[in-house]
């Protein structure tokens, strides 16, 4: 009967892996985007078109890098801010 101990193994195995990433505050996606006149409409910083996104929702905004600029995209997702 070792399948406790093996159980905590795994778990901390995987605690290992899974480094916690600090969140603060917006997204990276922000960053290619700017706000316009119109509320729900935001404009991308590479490419000029305008996305609608209502609210803090980015996932038209991350929808937008993934088609038309995978390498932002990339960068958001892999981007860790620095500890200030
Ligand atoms: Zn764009």
């Amino acid at each position: 009967m070792n399948e406790a101990k093996v159980s905590k193994e795994t778990m901390e195995t995987a605690l290992k892996k899974a480094p916690s990433r600090p969140r603060t505050g917006k997204s990276r996606v922000w960053h290619y985007f700017e706000e316009t006149a119109e509320m729900k409409a935001k404009k991308c910083n590479l490419c000029g078109n305008i996305i609608m996104a209502s609210g803090g929702n980015t996932s038209n905004m991350r929808s937008h890098l993934k088609h038309k600029h995978p390498e932002a995209l990339e960068d958001c997702d892999t981007y860790v801010p620095e500890e200030v």
